[in-house]
């Protein structure tokens, strides 16, 4: 029998019995997986909210986030259009939201490569983000990081990276602050929390990086890491975000 077959319907049988023992179930509805679906039962995969952002130069996502950063530039400072672009758009009561959220809080690290990959993907096509050359993720707090044994930010950029082919800097920002997790602060205290929370730990040569994070809501965390990396690269330097999620009204 042919040995790639063989492997296959091992590996069937694995699961098969591995879904008696312990069930797995759809991430975003909960409904139990037949044996052929992975992560998403097949209703849910066939409906994924794309957002289409990475061929919309000019989407809600990148006016806010630019609108953002105009707040924080001195007067007077030319800054370039920063590319922004999510993989999903979704409110936040719909099912999807459990995709980010089981990446952060439930160590779902294959499904979040696997929608990290379909991110990259999109980017590499889409002519703002092709010229990428480095990828940084929105560091966490070393307390937080070693709390989770992982930064869900840095699991997305490293796929994110490696689909562009551009360099992928974990260590480029360091965050300063330990924040309460953002569900327990308001919006406005949150902004003001990581406003100035970070820095540039490790300064790399640079035409244009891409700041990666697993949901964008109101930007804030990504505009103060914008910030922090305008202290040392010149407005030459285009600086552009990328998240897994957006979420919308
Ligand atoms: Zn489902």
């Amino acid at each position: 029998m042919d040995k790639a077959v063989t492997g296959a319907t091992l590996r069937d049988f694995a699961t098969a019995v591995s879904d008696l023992i312990l069930p797995r179930h759809c991430f975003v509805c909960g409904r139990r997986l037949a044996l052929a679906e992975r992560h998403l039962c097949l209703g849910c995969r066939s409906d994924l909210p794309y957002t289409h952002f990475w061929s919309q130069p000019h989407n809600p996502m990148a006016d806010k986030y630019n609108a953002r950063i105009r707040e924080q530039v001195p007067h007077g400072v030319e800054e370039a259009y920063g590319h922004a672009a999510a993989l999903l758009y979704y409110n936040s009561e719909s099912g999807y939201k459990n995709i980010p959220q089981a990446l952060k809080y439930r160590s779902a690290l294959r499904l979040g490569r696997e929608f990290a990959d379909k991110l990259g993907e999109r980017l590499a096509a889409s002519e703002a983000f092709a010229d990428v050359d480095v990828v940084i993720p929105v560091p966490l707090h070393w307390r937080r990081r070693w709390g989770r044994g992982y930064n869900q930010a840095a699991v997305i950029a490293r796929q994110v990276a490696a689909a562009l082919g551009a360099r992928l800097c974990t260590d480029g920002l360091r965050r300063l602050r330990y924040t309460p997790s953002q569900t327990s602060v308001g919006m406005e205290k949150k902004a003001s929390n990581v406003s100035d929370a970070f820095r540039v730990l490790r300064r790399v040569e640079a035409r244009h990086i891409l700041l990666i994070d697993d949901t964008f809501t109101t930007g804030s965390t990504l505009a103060a890491c914008h910030r922090a990396l305008r202290e040392v690269y010149p407005p030459s330097v285009r600086i552009s975000v990328a998240t897994l999620s957006y979420v919308g009204p």
